[in-house]
C-alpha cells in the first residue's frame, strides 16, 4: 500500500501544531457515529490489522522528523478508530526511541482499550469519547459494532485511568440534542464522570457535516449549563459551542 499515512503538522484547537497519524483505510470503525465528520463507516469491525506495514509508517516518522519541521504533538487520528491497527504500540515505541521528548496523543472511541495489553504505555495524552449516558443513547449515538455496550465502555476507560496514572485523560462528550442533552443524561453523564476520574471532560458539538442530515447544535446557552453541571466534579471546557 504506498498511500501516505504521516499527514501535517496540522493546526489542532487543541494540541496546537499535531502530526497527524491516518493507519486505517475509509472508512474502518467499530463505531457509526451520527456525527462523524469522515462520514458512514463502510467497515464496521472490531478485527485489529496492520492495515499499513509497520516499517512503511515508521519511514514516514522518520523522514519527517528528518525535516527538522517543528510540531508539538504526534496525534493517532484519521479515518477511523486507530486501535484497530495492530501495530500501534510499535509505532508509539519507535516515535519515543527516535524523539523520546515527543508527546504522543491518541484520540480513541475506547472500543478496545481492554485488549491493548502494554501498547499503549508511552502515551501521554489520551482523548476517549463518551456520547451515551445510557445504553439507549450508546446505540443511537454510536451506532457500535455488534457485542459493544456502554457498560464496558464505562469500565473500560475507568479501568485505563486507574492502571494508567502518568497518561493524561481528556474524556470528549459529543452533545446531540434531542438524544444526549436532557437533564436525566447531564445527570447520568455527571455519575459517569465521576467513575472515570479524567483529568478534564471536552464537550463537542456539531461543527462539521456529521454522517446524518438530522444532527443540530445545541440551543444557544445549553452547553454552559452543561458545563456547569460537570464542573462541579472535574474541569470542563467547550471545544465547540
Ligand atoms: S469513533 Fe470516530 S472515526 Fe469512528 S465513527 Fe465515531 S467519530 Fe467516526
Amino acid at each position: 500500500m504506498n498511500r501516505k499515512t504521516v499527514f501535517g503538522p496540522i493546526h489542532s484547537r487543541r494540541l496546537g501544531r499535531s502530526l497527524g497519524i491516518n493507519l486505517l483505510p475509509f472508512k474502518t470503525c467499530s463505531l457509526d457515529c451520527v456525527y462523524c465528520e469522515c462520514g458512514a463507516t463502510t467497515d464496521l469491525t472490531l478485527q485489529r490489522q496492520e492495515f499499513v506495514p509497520l516499517d512503511q509508517v515508521r519511514k514516514e516518522l522518520d523522514a519527517f522528523f528528518d525535516s527538522g519541521v517543528p510540531f508539538d504533538y504526534v496525534t493517532f487520528s484519521g479515518l477511523g478508530e486507530p486501535t484497530l491497527y495492530s501495530r500501534i504500540g510499535g509505532i508509539i515505541r519507535h516515535v519515543k526511541n527516535r524523539c523520546p521528548d515527543t508527546k504522543i496523543c491518541l484520540l480513541t472511541n475506547a472500543t478496545l482499550l481492554d485488549i491493548m495489553g502494554d501498547e499503549l504505555d508511552g502515551l501521554d495524552l489520551i482523548v476517549p469519547s463518551l456520547d451515551g449516558s445510557c445504553e439507549e443513547e450508546f446505540r443511537t449515538v454510536n451506532r457500535p459494532a455488534p457485542g459493544l455496550t456502554l457498560e464496558k465502555l464505562v469500565r473500560d476507560i475507568a479501568e485505563f485511568r486507574k492502571m494508567h496514572p502518568r497518561i493524561v485523560m481528556w474524556l470528549e462528550i459529543f452533545l446531540v440534542p434531542g438524544v444526549n442533552d436532557s437533564d436525566d443524561s447531564v445527570n447520568r453523564f455527571r455519575e459517569l464522570i465521576g467513575q472515570i476520574a479524567p483529568d478534564k471532560v471536552q464537550l463537542n458539538s456539531l461543527d462539521r457535516k456529521g454522517a446524518v442530515d438530522w444532527i443540530r447544535v445545541p440551543p444557544a446557552g445549553r452547553m454552559q449549563e452543561i458545563q456547569a453541571v460537570f464542573a462541579e466534579i472535574c474541569p470542563t471546557e467547550i471545544i465547540h459551542a
